[in-house]
Order: structure tokens, then sequence, then C-alpha cells
């Protein structure tokens, strides 16, 4: 006799929020760059759990460390010390440029955005922020004023601010944003959801003089662009900008729940003691698997092995001569494809009839965030999947104008 298996598609859309569209599998396992569905079919994982897979789904350096650690020590709050703290904030901080060596821990990505909000509010005693246009800062009613797309910000107004959406890349913009009022700058170095736009070393750096003048401080938000995947460790890297602080998550820890606000002494020890706080941020499950996670990457030399696989996925997606394709843009293994049509018809059916998931930027943007250990062999099957669905799948009759290059309005 079989069991009936559960039909855990029809489970999971039954019981979910509804806040997700939701794809028509069912994902159980993975391994390196591969995951594979509930019927058994592999994939090729070009989303990575939205750019966290960088050293590989379910690593087994992780997975040991993870092991030894939920079978020694799971929960213990920051409060309390902890060898296994201990050791991973030794270790991420060696890995960050420059003076950023307090580090405030957390779980995810919007709650390292809301905690550089707060340090920034508590070391300049001003409450007005600066964001770029096609920012992206998480979904929390603080970070999600920072992130521009108003579909995700207007319907929750009013939220915290004053902030400013400046033009990313607008170097007059910032300098008249930025006043004696501004607690902080704080954007992405490339710019994930807002499209995969890797920002000016210009304008970078005239953040930091700006910011710098005026008595606010810089915050890069790092938490895509993070450990390796722009082919450095850290994207401020690319640009010899080190910020006042950074936010980081993502792929910090392997694919554990884990979140960080790394800034200067000078900014954290202007936050009074019990000014935050969160009671799973810095738990040794979490740490342990940061420390393996991090020794991984810098053992592996992750960070040259995204930035020379980067360059060979973007010169084989040039080579692919589609009408279809408007630019091909990115920096690292963080790759972008902006078509001249709606991308998501092309991203479905690169995931249903070439097993590649991809995942979308903006309406007329396929993003590419693989496992920074993808194999060449991998890329070129990924590519190959690219360019028969840019030559099979007929594009829906769009207006011209949603089609357009996108411009960063209000
Ligand atoms: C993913 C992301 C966030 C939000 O992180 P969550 O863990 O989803 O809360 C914030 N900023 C950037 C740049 C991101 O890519």
């Amino acid at each position: 006799m079989t069991a009936t298996r559960p039909n855990w598609l029809a489970l999971e859309q039954k019981y979910d929020s509804g806040v997700y569209h939701k794809h028509q599998v069912v994902m159980v396992r993975g391994e390196g760059a591969r995951v594979w569905d509930s019927e058994g079919n592999e994939y090729i994982d070009c989303v990575g759990g939205y750019g966290v897979a960088n050293i590989g789904h379910s690593n087994p350096e992780v997975v040991r460390a993870v092991q030894e650690q939920a079978a020694t020590l799971m929960i213990m709050p920051q409060s309390v010390p902890n060898d296994k703290r201990a050791e991973f904030l030794e270790e991420l901080v060696s890995v960050l440029p420059g003076n950023l060596e307090r580090v405030f821990l957390c779980n995810s990505g919007t709650e390292a955005v809301e905690a550089a909000m707060k340090f920034a509010i508590a070391a300049t005693g001003r409450h007005r922020f600066v964001a770029c246009k096609r920012g992206f800062s998480g979904r929390t009613l603080g970070a999600v004023s920072l992130t521009w797309e108003p579909k995700y910000r207007e319907p929750f107004q009013p939220l915290i601010g004053p902030v400013e959406h400046i033009t990313f890349g607008d170097i007059e913009a910032l300098r008249a944003a930025v006043d004696d009022q501004t607690a902080c700058v704080l954007f992405e170095p490339v710019q994930g959801e807002g499209g995969v736009r890797p920002a000016d070393a210009a304008f970078v750096q005239a953040a930091r003089e700006i910011t710098r003048e005026k008595g606010a401080l810089l915050i890069l938000d790092e938490i895509q662009t993070g450990f390796g995947r722009t082919g450095k460790m850290f994207a401020m890297e690319h640009f010899g900008v080190v910020p006042d602080g950074v936010t980081l998550a993502k792929a910090m820890a392997g694919g554990v729940p884990i979140g960080a606000f790394a800034m200067t002494p000078e900014v954290a020890d202007k936050m009074p003691a019990g000014g935050h706080g969160t009671t799973f941020g810095g738990n040794p499950l979490a740490m342990a698997a940061g420390v393996a996670a991090i020794r991984f990457m810098q053992r592996e030399k992750l960070a040259e092995q995204a930035a020379e696989k980067g360059e060979y996925f973007m010169r084989r997606l040039r080579e692919i001569a589609s009408p279809k394709i408007r630019e091909v843009r990115g920096l690292g293994l963080m790759i972008g494809v902006e078509l001249k049509e709606k991308s998501a018809p092309y991203i479905t059916a690169l995931e249903h009839d070439e097993q590649v998931l991809a995942l979308q930027a903006t309406p007329l943007v396929v993003r590419f965030l693989p496992p920074l250990t993808i194999s060449h062999a991998q890329i070129d099957r990924v590519v190959e999947a690219f360019a028969r669905v840019l030559e099979q799948v007929n594009p829906r009759e769009v207006p011209a104008a949603e089609v357009a290059e996108e411009k960063q309005t209000e």
C-alpha cells in the first residue's frame, strides 16, 4: 500500500497570507547551484533564494556547523556573551574594510536597515533621510520608507521620514538634498530590485564627501551586493569608499536567517545602552553558520570567482543576437538583462520549459543571482536556455509606452 502524498501546493496556497505570487512548483531539495522539485525535476537556480545562496544550497560546511551547533546551543541572547558570536564578529570585522568594526546583529535585511535608521538618528540627533529612486531597502515600516517603489510604499503612508528620493547617480541632486537636518544618506552600491544598476564611482565618492561635510552619515546597503556577489567581498570596494555604516544580511550565513548593521565606533558610541535590541539576533546557530560561510567564501576566493564567472556570463549573454535585448549589465554575478518587452513571460518560460530559475527586477529586467559556485557548464546551460526562450516566446501585445526604457519618474 502506498501512502498518498499530501498536495503541498494546494495546502500552501490555502494557508498562505496571500502576499506572494506563487510559482506552480514545490521545491524540496538543493545542492550547489541546483534545486529539485517534488516531481524530481532538476533546475539551475539563478534566483539563489533572492541572492542568499552565494556559497551554494546546503553547503556541506555550513550544514556540518549547523548540525554541531544545534546539538550544542541554539539560543543565547546578545546580552550574554557566547563563543560562536565572538568568533563570528571577529571573522566578519576582519573581512569588512576600514573601521567598520562595531556590529549590531539581527535576523534579516529589513531589520538591518531599521537598525541603521535608529543608529543614524541616535548618532546625529536628526530625523531626515535621503535615499535613491529605484532603491530597495526592505518592507518593514522604516525600511519601506526608504524604498522607492510607490506600490510598496504608498498604501502604508504616512511612513517614517521625511525621506527625499533623489535620482541615483545625480551628484547635484544629492548635494541639494543633504542638509543639517539629514541623519543619513542610504543607498545600494548596485541597485538590485531596481533593475541591477551599478552606481557610478563618482556618485559614491561624492556621497562620501557630501555627507562628511554636512555631518550626516553615509550608509551603504550591501544586503544583496555583499559577500562576493559583485566580484569583491563588498561592492563598496569597487569604489574605494568606506561608509559610516553598512547593512548586511542575505548571504552572510549561507542560508540561515541573519542580518547585521556594521558601523564605525563613532556611530556605535552614540547609541545609548538599551537603545536597540532583538531576541534572536546573534543566536549561536546563525553565528556558527556565519563563521562557516565566511570561511568558505575566503578559502574558495569566491569573490574572485564571481568576478571571472560574471564576466563570462555577461559576455555569453551579449553574444545572444536577439532584438528583444536592450542591455546586459551588472557587476560580478549580479546580472540584469533589460528587454524591450515585459520580462515576466520569459522568466516563466525559463522555469517551465528550461528548468532555469531567474528573477524579475522591474517589469523589463530578467535578473540572474546564481550561487557563486555555479560552474561554467551551468552558466552555458542558462545562456542557451535564455536564447531559446527569447526565440520562442511571443511577446504579449503591450503598449509601447510600457516597454520604453524605464525612467526614474515620481
Ligand atoms: C533583500 C534586500 C533587503 C531586505 O532584506 P530582507 O531580508 O528581505 O528583509 C534590503 N535591501 C536590499 C538591497 C535587499 O536586496
